[in-house]
C-alpha cells in the first residue's frame, strides 16, 4: 500500500495502539467471512479528511507512511470506535440520581418540572453544552437524544452538537395530553413546529432529525397520526419513542387506546413502526409485538441502568436477537444513572445474569459500537473502522485505576480485557475522544456557565 499517492492534499494523521472494532455481530459469525471482531495488538489507524483511511499492523504500515505524518502513540491503550448511546434525555441532566420513584411518579415529580425550565433558550444552551461535554468525556460520540417540547431546546442542542462536529439525532418531544399544562403542545402546532425544525436541522452537517412522541400516553390520536405524516413527508427522518417500560404504563396505554391489540399496535396504527424506528425499553413485549418488531425492522433500545433504577424490569437481549430485532444500548439519563456506556454495559451484563441469559463482552462492545450504528441506520457512517467511515474513535486506558490495571495485567484474551473494561471501567478509562479524527476539546461556550448550580 502506498499512502503517498492519495488524491486529497489534506494531511494524514496516524494513531498507534491496540485496535479493536467489529465487522459483524459476534453472535452471527457465519455471516462474516472473517472473524467478527477485528483486533490488532500493535495497530495503526490512519485518518484523512475526518475519515478512516486505513488500518493495519503498525510494523507493516509505518515504513510506508509519507514523510511528516504525525503518529500519536497510544501504545498500551485500546483504540476503538466511539460509543453510540441509543436513548438519552439531555434535559434530565439535572435530575439524574433523584431518589425513589417508579416511572409515572418519576416523570411527574422530577422530569416534568426540570423540562419546564427549557422554555428558556439560554438555560437550554447551557445544559446542552454541559451534556455534550459529558458525553464526550465518557467516550460517546453519537446519541439519539430527547430534548423537551420547546423548539428552542432542539435549536440549542443541535447548535451545540454542530459546533462540536458531532453526529447526533434529536427532535422536538410531542406531548399534547396527560402532562402538566406548562409542558403541553397541541397536535397541529406540534406538526408545524416539527416540520420547521426538520427544515432547519435535518441533514445539516452531521445532524439527523427524529420525530419524538414521548410515549403513547402523552399524545392524542391526532398527534400520533401527524407524527406518522411527518415521517412520510420527510424520508430519512427517524422516529424515537418509549414502549413497554413498566406494567402500570402498559395498563394505562390499554385504557387510553382500548381498540389496540397491544402497546406496539398503537404506534403501528399511526405508521410509526418502521425500519430504524427506535423503541426505548421493550421490556414487557408480548409475542405478537416481538414478531412485529422483527418484521418491521424497528430497533429495540436496551436501557439497563434506567430499568434497574426505576424497577421497571429486565430486557431480554437473547429474545431480541433470536427474533432478529436490532438492538442499541443506551444510558437513558436521567432515569439511567450514568453517562458512561462502560457502566451501562456493566449493568446490561447483570440484567442478563438476572434473567439467566448470556451476554458477553463481545456482545457488549459490538452493541455499543457497530451494532448501535446498525440499529440507528448509521452503519455506513459510524461504528467501525471500515475504510471511509467517519473517524469518531476513543482511546481506552487499561491502567486507568489501580484495580483495573492489576486485573488487566493478568488478562490473556481480548474478551477478558473487554470484560474487565466494562465491569471495572468508567469515565476514568476514557483517555481520549476523537471526533472526525480530531481530539474533542471543550469549545468556548457561547454563554457563560454561571447559571449552572
Ligand atoms: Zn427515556
Amino acid at each position: 500500500m502506498n499512502f503517498s499517492d492519495h488524491i486529497s492534499t489534506t494531511p494524514i494523521t496516524a494513531h498507534r495502539g491496540e485496535l479493536v472494532d467489529f465487522c459483524g455481530d459476534p453472535r452471527d459469525p457465519g455471516l462474516c467471512h472473517i472473524p467478527p471482531v477485528r483486533h490488532t495488538e500493535d495497530g495503526l489507524l490512519l485518518v484523512q479528511d475526518g475519515k478512516v483511511k486505513a488500518t493495519g499492523l503498525a510494523a507493516d504500515m509505518l515504513p510506508l507512511l509519507p514523510a511528516g505524518v504525525n503518529v500519536t502513540d497510544h501504545r498500551g491503550r485500546i483504540i476503538m470506535p466511539g460509543f453510540i448511546d441509543g436513548h438519552i434525555h439531555y434535559p434530565q441532566t439535572d435530575v439524574i440520581a433523584s431518589h425513589g420513584k417508579r416511572l409515572l411518579d418519576w416523570l411527574n415529580d422530577y422530569t416534568f418540572p426540570a423540562e419546564a425550565a427549557f422554555a428558556d433558550a439560554d438555560h437550554a444552551s447551557r445544559v446542552a453544552e454541559f451534556f455534550l461535554d459529558e458525553l464526550l468525556r465518557n467516550g460517546t460520540t453519537t446519541a439519539a437524544v430527547y430534548p423537551t417540547l420547546h423548539k428552542g431546546s432542539v435549536d440549542a442542542f443541535f447548535a451545540a452538537a454542530e459546533r462540536r462536529g458531532l453526529r447526533m439525532l434529536c427532535g422536538k418531544v410531542l406531548m399534547d395530553r396527560n402532562c402538566p399544562a406548562f409542558l403541553r403542545d397541541e397536535a397541529e402546532s406540534s406538526y408545524a413546529d416539527s416540520a420547521e425544525l426538520i427544515e432547519r436541522w435535518h441533514g445539516r452537517d452531521r445532524l439527523i432529525y427524529a420525530v419524538t412522541p414521548r410515549f403513547a400516553a402523552t399524545s392524542t390520536e391526532r398527534q400520533l397520526e401527524l407524527a406518522g405524516k411527518l415521517l412520510d413527508e420527510h424520508p430519512g427522518v427517524r422516529m424515537q419513542t418509549h414502549i413497554a417500560e413498566n406494567l402500570e404504563e402498559i395498563a394505562w396505554v390499554k385504557e387510553l387506546f382500548p381498540w389496540s391489540r397491544n402497546y406496539l399496535d398503537v404506534y403501528d396504527h399511526f405508521g410509526l413502526v418502521r425500519p430504524g424506528a427506535l423503541f426505548g425499553h421493550c421490556i414487557h413485549l408480548d409475542d405478537a409485538s416481538w414478531a412485529r418488531m422483527a418484521s418491521s425492522g424497528a430497533t429495540a433500545v436496551h436501557c439497563p441502568t434506567s430499568n434497574l433504577f426505576l424497577g421497571s424490569g429486565l430486557f431480554d437481549y437473547e429474545r431480541a436477537h433470536r427474533e432478529g430485532v436490532p438492538v442499541a444500548v443506551a444510558t437513558d439519563v436521567g432515569g439511567g444513572t450514568s453517562f458512561s456506556m462502560l457502566r451501562t454495559l456493566h449493568e446490561a451484563y447483570k440484567v442478563a445474569q438476572m434473567g439467566r441469559r448470556a451476554f458477553d463482552s463481545l456482545d457488549a462492545f459490538y452493541l455499543a459500537t457497530r451494532g448501535g450504528a446498525k440499529a440507528l441506520g448509521l452503519e455506513k457512517q459510524i461504528g467501525s473502522f471500515d475504510i471511509g467511515l467517519e473517524a469518531d474513535f476513543i482511546v481506552l486506558d487499561p491502567d486507568a485505576t489501580p484495580i483495573l490495571s492489576r486485573r488487566m495485567a493478568a488478562a490473556k484474551t481480548l474478551k477478558e480485557k473487554l470484560f474487565l473494561m466494562m465491569m471495572l471501567g468508567d469515565d476514568r478509562a476514557v483517555a481520549g475522544t476523537y471526533v472526525l479524527g480530531k481530539k474533542a476539546t471543550k469549545p468556548q461556550s457561547v454563554i457563560p456557565d454561571t447559571a449552572q448550580r
